[in-house]
């Protein structure tokens, strides 16, 4: 299964995507800078996102703070930003869009029910793959708690950092959420929604989201929306292995000053800064970098050590 390709000559639209569950963090900086460079080195508009469509994680005024820190590092976005707990309403209707072509069903398994169905292996991820109990439908007496979309079929792409890709999406999902119980609309219906909506023809992220992908080109499918062209960054991880983050105690990157974290994300994604860039402003770190920006140099791996921003 292949979504529909968005033409080679439209032009680019890229976008960057936190989530504001915590302070920016090296991790998110690589991705930033990433998407916006790529952006700009195609003479294309560059978008910022707000995901807070996971309300019970937004840590309030977090994304004014990650907006005033991208501005202190020289980043410039496009248009208004756009903010996903103000988009709801847009949700639902893809969600009735979904239930009309009868690609969701109504779940009322809970977590604890998943948690103890034998067969339910793990998926890819390492989350628990689905095991179909709601899918011909509820349970007698039951109640719907959440919606989940008919997983099927193989989903193949290439990504532009990390080669081709292929996903069986029943053998390595199985039929994933929309809406979840507590009425949050899931993060993939969101993405896949807001991409469409604000025209993003290519999405350069975090490979910790390359296993969303799959799911991501299946929802455009059904949905009728374009699939854009993905690129997946590698991710900053401490020396245990672990992503960074708020959770793993990573460093927020107001600590340093921005020319120098800056320096150090274009080394990460193998862009050979030269010696003594990190001294020089933060307009001419900018200028080095949309001159020399190549995604063929990102190293080909899904994370890498990050050992100077790791801990506080
Ligand atoms: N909001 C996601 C994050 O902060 C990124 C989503 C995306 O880029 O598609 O990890």
């Amino acid at each position: 299964m292949r979504g529909r390709t968005i033409p080679e000559n439209s032009l680019y639209v890229g976008r960057f995507a936190p989530t504001p569950s915590g302070p920016l963090h090296f991790g998110s900086l690589v991705a930033a800078l990433g998407s916006a460079l790529d952006a700009r080195c195609h003479g294309g508009r560059w978008l910022v996102r707000i995901e807070d469509v996971d309300t019970p994680r937004a840590v309030p005024g977090m994304a004014e703070a990650m907006l005033a820190t991208l501005e202190r590092f020289g980043f410039e976005w496009d248009g208004e930003v756009l903010w996903q707990s103000r988009r709801a309403g847009v949700y639902a209707a893809a969600l009735e869009q979904l239930k009309a072509g009868g690609h969701v069903f109504p779940c009322a398994c809970s977590r604890r029910e998943l948690a103890e169905v034998p067969d339910s292996a793990l998926a890819r991820d390492g989350s628990r793959r689905y095991p179909g109990t709601c899918r011909d439908g509820l349970p007698p007496g039951s109640k719907p708690r959440a919606w989940r979309v008919r997983a099927g079929g193989t989903i193949r792409f290439k990504d532009a950092v990390q080669g081709c890709q292929e996903e069986d999406l029943a053998r390595d999902v199985g039929d994933y959420i929309v809406l979840r119980a507590d009425g949050v609309f899931a993060y993939q219906l969101a993405v896949v929604t807001d991409d469409a909506e604000q025209g993003v023809t290519h999405v350069v992220r975090g490979a910790d989201l390359l296993g969303s992908t799959a799911r991501q080109i299946h929802l455009q499918t059904v949905l009728g929306l374009p699939t854009p062209a993905y690129a997946h960054l590698p991710v900053a991880t401490n020396a245990a292995g672990e992503k960074l983050s708020k959770q793993t105690l990573a460093r927020a990157v107001d600590e340093a000053p921005p020319a120098h974290m800056l320096v150090s994300a274009l080394s990460f994604l193998g862009q050979n800064p030269p010696d003594g860039l990190a001294a020089a402003s933060v307009g001419e770190v900018w200028a080095w970098a949309r001159e020399n920006w190549n995604m063929e140099c990102v190293p080909r791996v899904l994370q890498w050590y990050a050992p100077e921003f790791s801990h506080p």
